[in-house]
């Protein structure tokens, strides 16, 4: 034992930088209200400061809390839940206005391009705030690094 001591007190001065700035980026993320908040389209940190600079453009920082935001790497992943999402309501829902209410076709046809239109365009930003958020819990892309 006794011959490891210097060793690692050689070593401790690297160990504890090390341990402080783990420490320091190490605390807790939980990933769901995290999502809740990006849901919401507010900061997945603080969950007050806008997450969104108009429509869909993310912040560079949380105005509140500061964290940096600009580390998100969303990509088209957002509109590909949007589809998925709005394409799985839709089918079943055309399926049953049809076979239960038989409904003129331009009715049918202006509703559900309505319906999927302001749908798509609710759940676009907010599933955008989501992905941003596990991003941000799951440290990805730079979210972990030490500030
Ligand atoms: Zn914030």
């Amino acid at each position: 034992m006794s011959q490891h001591v210097p060793q690692n007190a050689a070593a401790s001065g690297d160990a504890d930088a090390i341990a402080s700035a783990n420490l320091a980026s190490n605390e807790e993320r939980p990933t769901k209200p995290a999502m809740l908040r990006g849901f919401r389209r507010c900061c997945p940190n603080c969950g007050r400061g806008q997450l969104f600079d108009g429509y869909l453009k993310v912040n560079k920082t949380c105005a509140v809390c500061g964290q940096e935001l600009y580390h998100h790497r969303a990509d088209d992943g957002p509109a590909y839940l949007t589809i998925l999402i709005v394409g799985h309501l839709m089918a079943p829902l055309i399926h049953i206005v049809f076979t239960q209410f038989r409904p003129d076709p331009w009715v049918m046809a202006t509703g559900f391009t309505i319906f999927c239109v302001a749908l798509s365009l609710y759940l676009l930003p907010r599933l955008k705030g989501v992905v941003v958020a596990i991003q941000w819990a799951r440290r990805m892309h730079g979210f972990g690094a030490p500030a």
